[in-house]
């Protein structure tokens, strides 16, 4: 019986395989079939012969020129394409990382585009045009006629789809670890950061406890997420205390981050010389810096460590007025803001202005380093009010332009219903 048993089994088993090995060969046949019966059909293809187009990274090293050689394309052709888009982008710019798009032509297989993402907002398109040129000259009654082509460069805005989105954390270490630990894109932390670099310094004030919420956009193309785009709303609650920004336009001279009264929260000094994005991985908060400010061991100075190498920004506009060798403070960079205010950037492993040079705030004026009497790279940054080291950090610095009375009402009908998000 047992026998028996096996032997059914066994055929059942066999007719399985067999089975399903034929449902395979024939489904690959008719696969086959489907393929053969496709290009059968040539005269269809042929119309549906779509143009080729191949994409050319641009690695360490390359050049615009060489770029497009290794594409096969004809050094006229491109030194041509470059003269005629040089008024509108310089292709000698092209960055590390991104991609020549070209697009050849179906029939003739010659280069009829060239499409280059320039930043996140804009694309460079060149374009082969052609035009049929007026007749020059009869012969015989016979009208000659040429085509002419020329290159045509344009920058399109790219048109993204905007999801607004709210996320929160809770710092423990760091609010660019808490980020990450809640999933939230570390390009979207880093801009909230900016939008709080005035009110908070990221590096000393945020402590274990604190709180963030934010309203921010999300850009996406064809149904993928690209990047954030702008901070819409922040709050972020530091040792108990809530503290907003509001992205408002005023107008054309007046927009930015204001917090919850329509006083902008943009200050004629940044908190901090050392941007967010570079004191932010892997820090753990209060015990980053090297010494504070301190009268008593005559330390009147900030002192921010941060790796080798990083950007040291102007904390406000104004004019260089000293950069280079300072003797115990190394490499150093002096900048005066007004009759009022100077400040000074010491240990710098190189500047990277010259005395008398205007600069803006955050624009780089230097990178970290450890020349001089230092132990290890940090920015020594010093305030100096009327001829006297005073503490940054206690400062109250001049703001940045508020919202004026006329506009209060659309101000806060704005910004309120993004508060009652925040809040909740
Ligand atoms: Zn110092």
């Amino acid at each position: 019986m047992k026998r028996v048993h096996y032997i059914i089994l066994g055929v059942i088993l066999i007719t399985i395989v067999v089975v399903f090995t034929i449902k395979q060969i024939a489904y690959s046949d008719s696969e086959i079939v489907d393929s053969v019966d496709n290009s059968s059909s040539i005269e269809e293809q042929i119309d549906e012969k779509q143009d080729r187009v191949e994409q050319v990274e641009i690695v360490d090293g390359s050049t615009y020129g060489n770029l497009m050689a290794s594409a096969g394309i004809d050094p006229n052709v491109y030194m041509d394409l470059y003269n005629s888009a040089v008024d509108v982008y310089d292709l000698a710019k092209v960055r590390v990382g991104r991609v020549l798009n070209l697009t050849f032509d179906k029939d003739t297989d010659e280069l009829k585009q060239l499409m280059y993402q320039i930043d996140l907002e804009n694309e460079l398109f060149v374009n082969l045009s052609s035009s049929v040129a007026s007749p020059e000259g009869r012969e015989g009654g016979i009208t000659a006629t040429t085509t002419e082509t020329k290159w045509v460069a344009e920058i399109v805005p790219i048109e993204y789809d905007i999801e607004v989105v709210t996320e929160k954390g809770v710092v423990e270490s760091s609010m660019y670890q808490a980020a990450l630990d809640s999933g939230i894109d570390e390009r979207a932390i880093v801009e909230l950061a900016n939008a709080f670099q005035w009110s908070l310094d990221f590096s000393m004030e945020v402590q274990t406890g604190d709180t963030f919420v934010f309203t921010y956009e999300k850009l996406y193309r064809d149904g993928q997420y690209v990047a954030p785009g702008k901070i819409i709303a922040g709050k972020f609650v530091n040792k108990g205390v809530p503290l907003y920004v509001f992205y408002f336009e005023e107008d054309d001279d007046n927009k930015g981050f204001f917090d919850q009264d329509g006083n902008s929260v943009q200050k004629m000094f940044l908190k901090a010389p050392v941007a967010y994005k570079y004191i932010s991985s892997g820090f753990t908060t209060g015990r980053r810096y090297v010494a504070a400010f301190n009268v008593s061991t005559k330390h009147r100075a900030i002192d921010y460590a941060a790796a080798y190498g990083t950007p040291v920004r102007a904390v406000g506009n104004g004019s260089v007025t000293f950069s280079g060798w300072a003797g115990p403070y190394g490499n150093k960079v002096s900048i005066r803001h007004n009759g009022t205010y100077s400040t000074n950037y010491a240990h710098m492993s190189k500047t990277a202005v010259k005395k008398g040079q205007r600069v803006n705030q955050g624009d780089v004026i230097g990178y970290v380093g450890s020349t001089g009497f230092s132990t290890g790279p940090h920015v020594h940054y010093e305030m100096v009010k009327n001829g006297i080291k005073i503490n940054p950090l206690k400062e109250v610095l001049p703001p940045g332009k508020s919202i004026k009375d006329e506009n209060k009402d659309r101000f806060f009908k704005e910004i309120n219903k993004y508060k009652e998000v925040l809040d909740k």
